[in-house]
């Protein structure tokens, strides 16, 4: 397929401007372009063929089954789209004067208080663009409030291995040196050797509960009150909050900074490269270091506050992507404070009856009931006729299902880390069990047909490690 640039012809267009009203004015020279702005010419046909075509090509939520892990591929509901189409919304400008924004402001507010309350945080900003930058963020909170107390000397956090691989970047970025823990037997932390990990150094911990294995650690409570007890905070990676959504918040288990992906769990479509948006809420003692400016209320009139002098400042521009709060408040008012946890019983339910129908014949890396997602393992299967997690997930494909995530988490070999989600019917998570069970027995039967798929899909089986070390990121004109 050509790119709409080689498909332009000089002189085609489909765009008709209305004859010029104000006088022209000539631009001046040093701000004038030296040669002619590169826009694609295409009719108006041949335009939306080119934009259909490409429809056709992708495959999202709304075309099948999509159960990649730790990334909640959920219906987002078209409600939540027009919310965020409506005028009011989309046509302000950041810097109008409050009094004239206080609809948005009200947004924002409204928006901060559910969550908080979902979460048991006591402020919340939403200024990150996604969930690492959120990460990144909370870190920077942490290093804010041991700095304050003028505490310097700690420089470390501590990550399981089971850890999102977002975790240990971050907390690079942030500056710190990360100590990484192993799980148990039981894919859970390990206690003794958190015991042995902590110390004057740890400026705290990060972590996902559930984790990526999808197991609600028992021991949550342990766990950060050992870190708490060695003067460290205890940071949740919320990126995916559909297991414990309205059920358990952060909170109450300990933890003092989190961040929630908006587009995951809070259902703003993603996948295609956003925008997507991260909450970062905390206890009240981290709030006077939040960034700047925060939506604050006197009155019933909404303004922004800047007057934070211990603010680590701002990690965006204005207040982050603001639709995508929108959407999120959309969602929660759709929802109610009844639908809220069923998102997450629902979510659990469907993991486990999906867990139960691949259990007959594929391994579960850890077999006991899951949260809202569980993790395959294919080593068996590779090692009896050398299909691997790959070949099932590239089969997948042909199947019209998105393969679930893949050699994630890093602990289990050959993973398959499948993701229902709670918007997906019992007839689409059996038609998907029983098409996995086929693939077993194919694998089986015929290990080279597997080894080609997909074999229905425009792009088979891309060579990513050459994406990876030469990649190609600006196309070249002929001219
Ligand atoms: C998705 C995810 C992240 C990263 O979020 P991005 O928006 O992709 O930056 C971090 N942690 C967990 C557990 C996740 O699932």
């Amino acid at each position: 397929m050509n790119l709409i640039f080689e498909e332009s012809r000089a002189g085609r267009g489909c765009t008709i401007l209305p004859a010029c009203d104000v006088p022209e004015t000539a631009l001046p020279q040093q701000f004038a372009r030296k040669a002619p702005l590169r826009l694609p010419q295409l009719s108006e046909n041949d335009l939306s063929r080119h934009y259909s075509a490409l429809a056709k090509r992708s495959f999202g939520v709304n075309d099948g089954f999509y159960p990649l892990g730790s990334c909640t591929m959920k219906y987002n509901p078209k409600i939540n789209e027009e919310m965020a189409a409506l005028p009011g919304f989309t046509e302000i400008h950041p810097l109008q004067p409050a009094h004239t924004a206080q609809g948005c402001l009200k947004v924002l507010h409204l928006a901060e208080k559910f969550l908080c309350e979902i979460t048991g945080m006591d402020e919340m900003v939403f200024q990150p663009a996604a969930g690492a930058h959120g990460e990144y963020t909370g870190l920077l909170l942490i290093k804010a409030w041991h700095h304050s107390r003028g505490d310097q000397k700690r420089t470390k956090i501590i990550v399981p291995d089971s850890a999102h691989g977002t975790n240990p970047a971050s907390a690079a970025m942030a500056g710190y040196t990360i100590v990484n823990i192993p799980s148990g037997p039981d894919g859970c932390v390990d206690l003794e050797a958190l015991k042995k990990a902590v110390g004057d150094d740890t400026a705290g911990l990060m972590l996902t509960n559930p984790n990526t294995l999808g197991l609600f650690d028992k021991n949550i409570l342990q766990i950060t009150q050992i870190v708490h007890e060695a003067g460290g905070l205890c940071f949740y990676d919320g990126a995916n909050l559909n297991a414990v959504v309205g059920v358990a918040r952060p909170g109450d288990m300990g933890f003092d900074v989190i961040h929630l992906n908006l587009h995951k769990t809070f259902s703003t479509p993603h996948g295609g490269g956003g925008p997507g948006g991260a909450a970062v809420g905390c206890k009240s003692s981290l709030a006077p270091f939040l960034p700047v400016p925060r939506v604050a209320e006197h009155d019933g009139k909404f303004y922004l506050d800047d007057n934070r002098p211990q603010s680590i400042g701002s990690v965006k521009s204005f207040y982050g992507n603001f639709l995508v709060i929108v959407r999120a408040l959309t969602y929660l008012l759709t929802l109610g404070k009844e639908g809220v946890p069923q998102v997450a019983e629902n979510a659990v339910l469907n993991a486990n009856y999906l867990m139960a129908l691949l259990k007959k014949r594929y391994q579960v890396a850890y077999d006991v009931p899951c949260m809202h997602e569980f993790v395959l393992s294919l080593q068996d299967l590779k090692d009896s006729c050398g299909v691997t997690a790959m070949d099932v997930a590239k089969s997948m494909q042909d199947l019209e299902m998105h393969p679930p995530t893949m050699y994630f988490p890093l602990i289990v070999h050959e993973a398959l880390m499948i993701e229902p989600t709670e918007t997906e019917s019992k007839e689409t998570l059996d038609r998907a069990a029983e098409a996995l069970l086929e693939l077993y027995e194919k694998a089986l039967a015929n290990p080279e047909a597997m080894h080609r798929a997909p074999e229905r899909r425009v792009i088979g089986r891309p060579d990513e490690v050459e994406a990876a070390r030469h990649p190609v990121v600006k196309y070249e004109y002929d001219s």
